[in-house]
C-alpha cells in the first residue's frame, strides 16, 4: 500500500518513529532509576500499549475510562490523578489503580479509606509559571489544579507516599530547575519518608535540542536529596513527530485567494490548531509567500473558521491530490469528533514502508454517541 491508496482522512501512527522516542525515555529510565508513566490523555492509541510497555512502566490516568483502558490494554503500573473523583466512580478506579493522586486534602479525606493498599499521593502547586499561554498554565491565577503551599494540611502527611506536580507544557529542563527550585522551598520538607515524587508530563525530552543531560541531574539529585523515586509522566514526548495526518483535496475555490477543500477537518481532527492555536507542518509546502502557489487549506464542514492554515506549493493543487500533516499522533484521536457529521479518520500503522490498517470507522460511531 502506497501512501497514496490510503482511505482519506486517516491518522498514520510511525511505529519506527514511536520505537524512536520510547528508546529516549528508555534510555532516561536506566541512566536514572526513575520510572515513566505514558499520560494518556496525549496518545490513547492503544494498539501500540503492548509496544510502550516494553519500554517504560506503566500509564496514568485522568479517571475511570483512561484507568480501565490502560488495565485492559497495557497492565504494568496504572496511576490516576483527577481534579475531583466521582463517589460512583470511585471504587471502580481504587480497584485498576496501583497509585492514587488527590486534589486536595477534601478528596483525600473523602475517598483514602476506600482505597487501602494502594499508593496514594496529594498533587501540589508550586505556583511557579514558566510559560505564557495561561490555558496550558496549571500555576496561572485561580487554577484548581493543585494544593497550595499555603492550603497544606501537614496533619495528612502519613496517609501519603508521594507528592506530584504538573506545570510544564511542551518545555525544557530549564523549566523545570526553575519549577523545582519553588516546589523544594514550599514542599520539600513533606518528601521526608515519602517514597515517591511525580514531575508530572510537559517535558519536552524527545524533542531535538532538549537538555537530557540536565533533566538527569535534576532526577539524580531529588532521587538522592529525598530518597524517593521520581516519576515522569510525559504524553506529547511519546508520539512526538510520530503520526501524520493524510487528506485529500476535494475542491478548490478562488474567493480574493484561493481555497483548497480538504477531505480532514481542524475542527473535528485536529482540534488543537484551533485551539492552541498553531500551523501544523504540511509536507512539501513552505510558509505563505515562500512557494509559487498559495492556498489557504480548510475543510468540507460548514463552520467558516475551520481553516487549517495559508500553505504555499511549487505547483499547483488539483483535486485528488494527497497532503500529509506532520506531528498528528498526539492530542488527535483523542480529541476528534464528528461535528457537523464528518467521518472520523481511519486510524493506520506505518512501519518502514508498509502500511497496515488498525481501524476504520463510520456511520454507526456517528450515531452511537447520539440518540
Ligand atoms: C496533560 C498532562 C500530562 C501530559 O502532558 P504532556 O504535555 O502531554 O506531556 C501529564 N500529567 C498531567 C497531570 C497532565 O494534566
Amino acid at each position: 500500500m502506497d501512501v497514496k491508496d490510503l482511505p482519506t482522512p486517516a491518522y498514520v501512527v510511525d511505529e519506527d518513529k514511536l520505537i524512536k522516542n520510547l528508546e529516549v525515555l528508555s534510555a532516561l529510565q536506566n541512566a536514572t532509576g526513575c520510572k515513566i508513566l505514558l499520560a494518556q490523555k496525549a496518545f490513547s492509541c492503544f494498539h501500540y500499549y503492548p509496544l510502550i510497555k516494553k519500554y517504560v512502566c506503566g500509564a496514568t490516568s485522568s479517571g475511570l475510562y483512561e484507568a480501565r483502558l490502560a488495565a485492559e490494554e497495557m497492565g504494568g503500573e496504572n496511576h490516576v490523578y483527577s481534579p475531583a473523583y466521582t463517589d460512583a466512580e470511585f471504587d471502580e478506579i481504587a480497584g485498576l489503580c496501583t497509585h492514587i493522586v488527590f486534589n486536595s486534602f477534601a478528596q483525600l479525606k473523602k475517598f483514602h479509606s476506600r482505597a487501602a493498599g494502594k499508593s496514594l499521593g496529594m498533587r501540589v502547586n508550586p505556583q511557579c509559571s514558566t510559560q505564557k499561554t495561561s490555558a496550558y498554565d496549571p500555576c496561572a491565577y485561580g487554577s484548581r489544579l493543585g494544593v497550595v503551599s499555603s492550603a497544606f494540611e501537614s496533619e495528612y502527611l502519613p496517609l501519603l507516599q508521594g507528592l506530584h506536580f504538573h506545570t510544564l507544557c511542551e518545555q525544557s529542563a530549564e523549566d523545570l530547575k526553575t519549577t523545582l527550585t519553588a516546589f523544594e522551598k514550599n514542599f520539600g520538607k513533606y518528601l521526608k519518608g515519602m517514597k515517591w515524587l511525580n514531575v508530572g508530563g510537559g517535558h519536552h525530552i524527545t524533542k531535538e535540542g532538549y537538555n537530557i543531560p540536565l533533566l538527569e541531574k535534576l532526577i539524580d539529585g531529588l532521587q538522592q536529596k529525598y530518597g524517593v523515586t521520581v516519576y515522569l509522566e510525559p504524553g506529547e514526548a511519546f508520539a512526538l513527530n510520530a503520526g501524520y495526518l493524510v487528506a485529500k483535496v476535494l475542491e478548490i475555490v478562488k474567493n480574493d485567494i484561493y481555497v483548497a477543500i480538504l477531505d480532514c477537518s481542524a475542527e473535528c481532527h485536529m482540534p488543537d490548531v484551533l485551539e492552541m492555536p498553531y500551523r501544523p507542518p504540511l509536507f512539501g509546502s513552505g510558509e505563505a509567500g515562500e512557494k509559487k502557489y498559495l492556498y489557504r487549506l480548510s475543510s468540507r464542514t460548514c463552520l467558516a473558521g475551520d481553516v487549517i492554515g495559508d500553505y504555499s506549493f511549487d505547483a499547483p493543487l488539483k483535486e485528488g491530490d494527497v497532503l500529509v500533516f506532520g506531528d498528528m499522533a498526539i492530542y488527535t484521536m483523542v480529541k476528534n469528533n464528528t461535528f457537523n457529521g464528518m467521518p472520523l479518520p481511519a486510524i493506520i500503522g506505518k512501519k518502514g514502508e508498509k502500511y497496515h490498517i488498525i481501524k476504520t470507522f463510520g456511520y454507526e460511531d456517528f450515531k452511537g454517541r447520539l440518540s
